[in-house]
């Protein structure tokens, strides 16, 4: 079959895509493929009572599927240039912004209607932190909730069902450049297409990089981020994430001058496994809905880690701190502030007398053991900075998941238009390395539905 373009991934970034090309020029023949399940299939065994945790599915629904690893999340668009990736140094700051509202207005008009938008403008928040050594960043935040993102991706999709061919449980397996277009195989089939859109996302990270080999796609290491969950009652945060939802804040610590930031915070939200390529590792999502919410906020808590000459591979580092966690604790693992900081490994007996009760059944351990020294080091003094804003983060009880890694793809050599150095070839979202959010991942499937409809 010969296809106007065919878009590879069914995460934020290629729905987008979809979405604008339809609505730009309906006429245009698409096919989607995505390697995970149409949305309403995709489960995670994951039910707290008969599977505790990960059990390594072979397609992990909380990663793959229509609506790619955002499917599950908790729904927090952030709207700014300030993080979440770097679009706007290819397409510019006012077009990135533009285009994040622009995917904002898309996801009210499809179910999100009702759903706050929260503003760290004139904030009294950023005088309190400032005055104790913390940065908070500047964003707009629409919380759909883990409730109300599911129904936003449902009602797209029956919106594009008739108008885009999807392939589910397809993996795309190779590209390859024609004379006319390109050649993608997938396991379904072999079909050929004028425009390519890559949007694979952080999961189809060893597939981009061979697919940049096989095209002589230039690629560049990007950074990993490393650090812990935490989980405290969600009264400690109360008057943040009532103002803000998310505070995204930066501290720089006293004995490394390295930054570590808050990222992700869930207010009254659980904490979940994610598996990446079989390694698990944790992140935090919450709802929308009352009925759901729990009594525990949780953040992320992140230090990341560049690498120069001659070592390369930042995600295989994140890796390998991972799989210790993985190894040590066949999972992720669970320890009290209070544990950590006296050099003791958590049990259960004590997480069960603590007054935070965890939201993920974890091993209780010691993640000491885990860490570099430098990062925990790291961590701990964040931990100390952020209870002069919020009395009671540097609790005993506080509980830290280990370890949370946020991978980024490989840096793919591409130019303003989002294009490589084969025309027609578009590589966007996560699986770029250029964004790492729903928000910036939308938008450049908006962007790249435009360059090639204009
Ligand atoms: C638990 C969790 C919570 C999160 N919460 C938030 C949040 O609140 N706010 C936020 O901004 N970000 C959040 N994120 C990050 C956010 O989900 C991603 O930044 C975003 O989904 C990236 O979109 P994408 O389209 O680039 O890639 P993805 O969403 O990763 O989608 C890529 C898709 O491509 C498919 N794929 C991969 N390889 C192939 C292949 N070879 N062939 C066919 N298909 C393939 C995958 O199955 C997947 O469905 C969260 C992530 C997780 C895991």
């Amino acid at each position: 079959m010969f296809y106007d373009v065919i878009i590879i991934g069914a995460g934020p970034g290629g729905i987008f895509s979809a979405y604008e090309l339809v609505k730009k020029n309906p006429d245009l023949k698409i096919a989607v493929i995505e390697a995970g399940h149409p949305l309403d299939k995709r489960k995670c065994p994951i039910d707290g009572d008969k599977v505790k945790s990960c059990i390594n599915c072979k397609t992990c629904a909380i990663m793959h599927g229509f609506g790619g690893a955002g499917a599950f999340s908790d729904g927090k668009y952030n709207i700014t240039n300030d993080f979440g990736g770097t679009l706007y140094e290819f397409i510019g700051k006012k077009k990135a912004l533009e285009l994040m509202h622009y995917v904002d207005e898309i996801n009210m008009s499809h179910g999100g209607e009702g759903t706050k938008l929260y503003s760290t403008a004139g904030s009294g928040v950023k005088k309190v932190c400032v005055q104790n050594q913390l940065n908070l960043l500047d964003a707009s935040v629409r919380h759909l909730g883990t409730d109300k993102n599911y129904i936003v991706l449902g009602n797209i999709y029956d919106e594009l069902k008739d108008k885009v061919s999807f392939f589910f449980n397809d993996k795309a397996e190779k590209i390859e450049k024609t004379d006319d277009g390109f050649r993608v195989i997938h396991q379904k089939g072999d079909d050929a297409c004028k425009n390519c859109i890559v949007s694979v996302g952080r999961s189809g990270s060893k597939w981009m990089e061979s697919v940049c080999s096989e095209l002589n796609i230039e690629t560049k290491s990007n950074r990993v981020d490393i650090g812990v969950r935490v989980e405290l009652p969600a009264v400690v945060f109360s008057h943040l994430t009532d103002e803000l939802y998310e505070s995204k804040i930066v501290y720089r610590t006293k004995n490394y001058e390295d930054l570590v930031r808050t990222f992700c915070m869930n207010p009254k939200g659980r904490v979940v496994n994610e598996n990446t390529n079989g390694i698990v590792t944790v992140n935090g999502h919450s709802y929308e809905d009352p009925q759901f919410q729990t009594d525990n906020t949780n953040f992320a808590l992140l230090v990341s880690k560049h690498f120069s000459e001659p070592f390369k591979d930042s995600n295989g580092y994140g890796e390998s701190v991972a799989r210790l966690s993985n190894m040590l604790g066949g999972g992720v693992m669970v320890q009290r502030f209070g544990d950590l900081v006296r050099g003791r490994r958590s049990n259960e007996k004590r997480i069960e007398e603590g007054t935070v009760v965890p939201t993920l059944a974890a091993t209780p351990g010691d993640l000491s053991l885990v860490l570099p020294k430098r990062i925990l080091d790291g961590i701990i003094e964040m931990i100390y900075a952020l209870d002069k804003i919020a009395p009671g983060t540097a609790n005993d009880d506080t509980l830290l998941y280990g370890v949370e890694v946020k991978f980024y793809n490989m840096q793919v050599d591409i130019d303003n238009n989002l294009e490589t150095a084969h025309k027609g070839l578009y590589i966007i979202g996560d699986g770029s390395g250029v964004t790492h959010s729903l928000s910036h991942a939308s938008a450049s499937g908006v962007y790249v539905a435009r360059q090639i409809t204009e």
